[in-house]
This record gives structure tokens, sequence and C-alpha cells, in this order.
């Protein structure tokens, strides 16, 4: 086992991150309610082995998509807020429900660009949050997308999840994702594509596999992936990129098993640009 992975069983503050293509069906977009409740399950149980976890959630739009029957995302940008206004209800009923029937209670936060890199309302987001850990709550966060403007919004909770780390003073960041972890190819198109099972460093080499530097293959993407691993080793936070299909993944990448991509945190924040 590397030493960055036998470390992990230290951690104590948690944030992990569900993509929407974890959480929902790809075909009808309806929520995939297995994974779901085994994801619960599976943090309330970190949160009973006295882990505090704080878990940056999407889905709303698909959610809201699944809930009107419609059969695609709209392509303009009222709609979608609307339906991310719908949908983050339909989500939150539903963690709420799982969470309850596992004696957890949780707290909703939809955070905008600004909460994260304006001093003052990043101070006030981080107070919040850590009032509620305080509680023994799990708080549950999105992007408040029903108002986010251009200029405010991050866009993708990849990031988003990686300043929440960075805010809170996270020990890790665990990303959930459709894929294994990354791999040294496209293991869609070349099966001679392997799981990359450490990177200590994001060279460009590893940013080209991702996508290449500038391209926003968009949220959900590998891309977003690193960029946030790059935010929170560089502030000491060692991040996982983890298959969320998997049941047991979380358990098994803290126990220091050999699960998906790690990118071990820098010590003292250096940078490796
Ligand atoms: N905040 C968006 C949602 O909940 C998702 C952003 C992302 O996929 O990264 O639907």
């Amino acid at each position: 086992m590397s030493e960055a992975r036998a470390n992990l069983k230290n951690a104590n503050r948690i944030v992990i991150k569900v993509g929407t293509s974890t959480l929902a069906y790809p075909q009808t977009r309806k929520l995939n309610l297995f994974r779901i409740e085994h994801l619960i399950r599976e943090i309330a149980d970190l949160h009973n082995g006295g882990k505090e976890i704080i878990f940056v959630s999407s889905g709303a739009i698909a959610a809201g998509i699944g809930r009107m029957g419609l059969s695609e995302k709209p392509d303009n940008v009222p709609d979608n807020q609307a339906l991310a206004a719908i949908g983050q209800g339909v989500l939150m009923h539903i963690y709420e429900k799982f969470f309850a029937e596992y004696g957890k209670t949780m707290a909703q936060l939809l955070l905008t660009g600004n909460d994260t890199i304006d001093a003052h309302a990043r101070e006030n987001s981080r107070n919040s949050l850590l009032a509620i850990l305080k509680m023994g709550v799990i708080p549950v966060i999105n992007e408040n997308d029903a108002v986010a403007t251009d200029e405010i919004k991050i866009g993708d909770n990849d990031n988003l999840s990686a300043m929440v780390a960075t805010m809170i003073d996270a020990d890790i960041l665990i990303i959930l994702t459709d894929i294994d972890g990354v791999y040294n190819g496209n293991p869609k198109t070349d099966k001679n594509a392997t799981l990359i099972d450490e990177i200590s460093s994001i060279t460009p080499a590893i940013e080209k596999i991702a996508g290449g530097a500038g391209t926003k293959l968009g949220t959900g993407g590998m891309y977003t992936k690193i960029q946030a691993a790059k935010i929170a080793t560089k502030a000491g936070i060692s991040t996982l990129i983890i298959p969320g299909s998997e049941v047991g993944a979380l358990r098994k990448c803290i126990n220091g098993e050999r699960i998906g991509t790690i990118f071990p945190a820098k010590i003292g924040g250096v940078s490796d640009e």
C-alpha cells in the first residue's frame, strides 16, 4: 500500500463529490435509487465511524428533467435554472429520506462562485459549514444554479468541491464518477489504456489525457476533475477519483485499498508548476 493511501485512514474531515452520471440513468435521466441508497448508507456509516462528511452533489438539473418528463436538456438558461430549482427539491427529498432512515440529519447549502472567492462571503460560508459539522449534521452542497449568473458561476461541481474542501480545511476530497479513475489513454477507444494508481504531479501530459488545458469538456468530464485535484492538492488535500458505480467504493478508498486514482497532497502546498 502506498504511503499516500495508507494515510487516508487518518482522514477525519472528508469532502465527497458525486456527479450526475452516477446519480441518474443516462437514458431516462431518472434518479438511480439503488446507487443513491447505497451511497447514502455508506456515508452514514462513515459518519457513524466518527468521520465528518461534507457531501457535494450534482444532479439537480437531471432530477428536474426527470420530474418534468423531458426527453432532453433545454438549450436556454432560464429553463435550466427552472429545472435546477425543481430538481434540487426532488434530490433533497430523496437524500433526506435515506439519511433519516439511518438516523442522520442533513443540511442543504447552495453556494455561488462568489461564496468561494469573495473573502467575506467565503468566511460566512465557512462559518456556516463549520457550525453544521459541529452539530453532527451532514451538509449537502450544490451550486445555486437557479440564480447563479455567468459572472459568478463556477459551472461544475468538481471545482466547487475542491473550493469547499479548501474553505473548510478538509483532509481529503473524494470524487465519485462513472469511470474507474484516470487512465493513461482513452479506455473507450484504446484497449491498452491502463488505470493510473497514483499521480503525484499534474503534468501537461496528464492534462492532455484529461482533454487538454483550456478545453472544457463540460460538466462531468475528466478535465474539471484534474482541475479540482490541482486546487485541492496544492492546499495540502489529497484527492481521489473513484468509481461511483462500485458498491463499497468509499469504504475501500478510505481503508487505503487500491481503487481509482490518488493525487497525494502537496506537503506545505508546494506548487508543481
Ligand atoms: N450543479 C449542477 C446540477 O446540480 C451540476 C454541475 C455538475 O455537473 O458539475 O445539476
